[in-house]
């Protein structure tokens, strides 16, 4: 008796081995020997197409666990299982490879299957089912009505994500979730297409989401989530969002890439919420990815975050250059005007103005010539080329009379009264003022990463509150002689003066200029203009009494150099300079003498000097070999110089007591 029973136990714990095993086989007779070994156990179940699936299917009964990967081909899951009692199953991943899909919608089953175990479902295809027992969802390939019949009773879901949306409409998300109950959700993921985006109703109901913890959702979904956490919304209007923020007042972190171009339903609202009516004392980041352009100042009105920090992106170029529209006009007009312009012409005047939109930043215009001129067309006939450049015209002559104007710099400085509202910036009080800190970050994919701008100052409660804004500006294109009337006039240390004509509302006292592989102030070489703007948006920074360059690898900050004046940074009385980490590698190490930009230093502390204003301290610290000439020379040009650095015996650029391989020279 006791050993049969020993037996037994041992037996089923074996079958169940098998049942297992099932997933491994790789041949149909390897398969069919598990199977039969596995007797009545629970299998686990993965469908290849080396195996057929009938096969399978005769078992799915038995099954714990099924899996239909992506190597597996298409099949229309949720019809195989309706009406099927899955008295085991815990775990199914169905989603197959969809390369055979049919487009369009997929037919729904109308009967559920019955699943009491299921604890983790995916699924890529229209599905109803009872499953008391689901902990984890994630619905595919489903339309609107369809994720509403199968949403309805899923009391027990904790996690829920919804992808690959079919409807050619936009969705009301907030009246779809709304259609189930949801007392134990913690997180919710909806990920869909633009189009399928719809903007908040007037009167849309919050969904009751007590437990919910994240909802990452690339649309507006008005939801109650007394305890969410992270929100994370993807094309949802400003205003939009702040309705949101109000349902979920225990959010930590939230990011919005938001949009204005949502489709609107009849009842939509622009009326924002009330100044500081939406308070979310825990928030500890909100960053907006966005052009600043279409940012709703009246978020950052409507928020009370006193212990957040905020994040913005915001691209402060320029303008691009109108000349190229002018010069596109012109040579379209020439080629559709002359007489027996044919096919090849044409192409060449097309060619022509590809390369001034491009060079002018006119990217509408450039992306209706690809659209009207496709790159790698064949043989196009000569009337078909003359339509294009027709269209072509018309789309430049548009803009010919309408230029693009940058609305940025304005938006911005409505934008951050808001902001420093929300953080309970301390007003003015000329105790103690706020720091900006700018570093240029290094390249990534080609093309400078934002320069960020942070501002740190104390809040009406006294503490330490942070605002940084992650500025695109544009790289200086020089040197191109021909190109140059093509290119958009700015620099990086233009767009700094839009933002500085920005950040004037945070009253700061001190400017750290930080080098990390990006001088976040590069100027023009061949105009002042930037410099200039940069001047006179400085003369307004009436607190800012230190300057601090930080260097690395580069000195950092020529622009802010040359727009030191007789008149901008009326206070100024410091500046300090840090050189860069010491190299370990030996005693043979560089020792950089940023020459270039100490000669821009003492032609800015010149004109101090002859303003009147010579500057009270300069402190000069850290890996940097200066020349000893420079430094008797400036010593008569502040109150303090305090130097302590790696070397002071350099001559000009060349130093033979720290520089080896100058020394070579002497
Ligand atoms: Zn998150
Ligand atoms: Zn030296």
């Amino acid at each position: 008796m006791e050993a049969s029973r020993v037996w037994y136990g041992a037996a089923i714990a074996t079958c169940a081995l098998w049942g297992g095993l099932l997933v491994l086989a790789r041949s149909r007779r390897q398969w069919l020997t598990l199977n039969s070994w596995a007797g009545d156990a629970p299998r686990r179940l993965m469908y290849t197409n080396q195996l057929p699936y009938d096969m399978l299917d005769a078992v799915l009964h038995r099954a714990s666990a099924v899996y239909s990967p992506a190597i597996s081909s298409w099949r229309h899951w949720g019809l195989v299982l309706e009406n099927r009692d899955l008295p085991f199953v815990e775990v199914m991943l169905l989603q197959p490879g969809e390369q055979w899909k049919p487009p369009g919608r997929l037919d729904s089953p109308t009967h559920p299957f019955i699943a009491p175990s299921l604890r983790i479902f995916q699924i890529s295809s229209p599905t109803l089912f009872i499953a008391n027992a689901l902990d984890t969802l994630v619905l595919a390939n489903s339309a609107p009505d369809q994720l509403a019949a199968t949403i309805r009773e899923l009391r027990s879901l904790r996690r829920f994500e919804i992808r690959d949306v079919i409807s050619d409409e936009p969705v009301d998300w907030t009246t779809l979730i709304g259609q189930g109950t949801w007392p134990m959700l913690e997180e919710l993921r909806i990920v869909c297409r633009r189009h399928q985006s719809y903007a908040l109703a007037i009167n849309a109901i919050a969904v009751s989401l007590p437990r919910l913890r994240e909802l990452y959702a690339t649309a507006a979904v008005l939801v109650k989530a007394p305890l969410a956490q992270h929100v994370h919304l993807v094309h949802a209007r400003y205003v939009d969002y702040a309705r949101v923020l109000a349902g979920t007042p225990s959010v930590t972190h939230t990011t919005l890439r938001g949009s204005a171009d949502v489709r609107l339903p009849d009842f939509s609202t622009r009326v924002w919420p009330g100044a500081a009516t939406i308070r979310l004392d825990s928030l500890i980041s909100l960053m907006v990815f966005n052009d600043v352009e279409n940012y709703g100042p009246g978020l950052f009105s409507a928020l009370s975050a006193p212990s957040g920090e905020i994040r913005l992106y915001c691209d402060l170029r320029a303008a691009p250059n109108h000349q190229g529209v002018l010069d596109v006009d012109a040579i379209l007009r020439t080629a559709l005007n002359a007489e027996g312009t044919d096919a090849s012409g044409f192409q060449r005047a097309f060619d022509h103005c590809r390369r001034a939109l491009a060079i002018s930043d006119q990217e509408a215009l450039l992306s209706r010539l690809d659209v009207l001129n496709p790159r790698g067309m064949r043989d196009p006939s000569t009337p078909e080329m003359r339509r294009a450049a027709q269209n072509l015209l018309e789309s430049v002559q548009e803009r010919v009379n309408n230029p693009i104007v940058s609305h940025a710099e304005a938006t911005l400085r409505d934008v951050l009264p808001g902001v420093a509202a929300a953080i309970r910036f301390r007003a003015t009080d000329h105790e103690e003022h706020g720091t900006l800190e700018i570093e240029g970050q290094p390249y990534a994919g080609g093309r400078p990463n934002p320069v960020r701008y942070t501002v740190t100052a104390r809040n009406v409660e006294g503490h330490t509150r942070r605002v940084t804004l992650y500025m695109t500006g544009r790289r200086v294109c020089e040197g191109w002689n021909k190109l140059d009337r093509w290119h958009p006039k700015d620099s990086m240390t233009w767009a700094a003066s839009r933002m500085f004509a920005g950040l004037r509302i945070f009253d700061i006292g001190e400017i750290t200029i930080v080098e990390n592989g990006f001088d976040a102030l590069e100027r023009m070489t061949r105009s002042s203009a930037d410099v200039a703007a940069l001047a006179s948006t400085l003369a307004c920074y009436t607190s800012t009494h230190t300057l601090h360059f930080k260097f690395d690898v580069n000195a950092t900050g020529y622009g802010m150099l040359r727009a030191i004046d007789s008149s901008s940074l009326p206070a100024l009385k410091t500046i300090r300079i840090e050189g860069g980490s010491i190299d370990s590698s030996g005693e043979n190490a560089y020792v950089p003498c940023y020459r270039a930009w100490f000669e821009d230093l003492e032609a800015a502390l010149m004109r101090l000097q002859e303003a009147g204003r010579a500057l009270e301290m300069l402190k000069i610290e850290g890996h940097v070999c200066l020349c000893q000439f420079w430094i008797a020379r400036v010593r008569a040009l502040v109150g303090t110089l305090r130097v302590d650095v790696t070397c002071t015996r350099g001559v000009g650029e060349v130093c033979i007591f720290c520089r080896t391989s100058s020394a070579e020279i002497w």
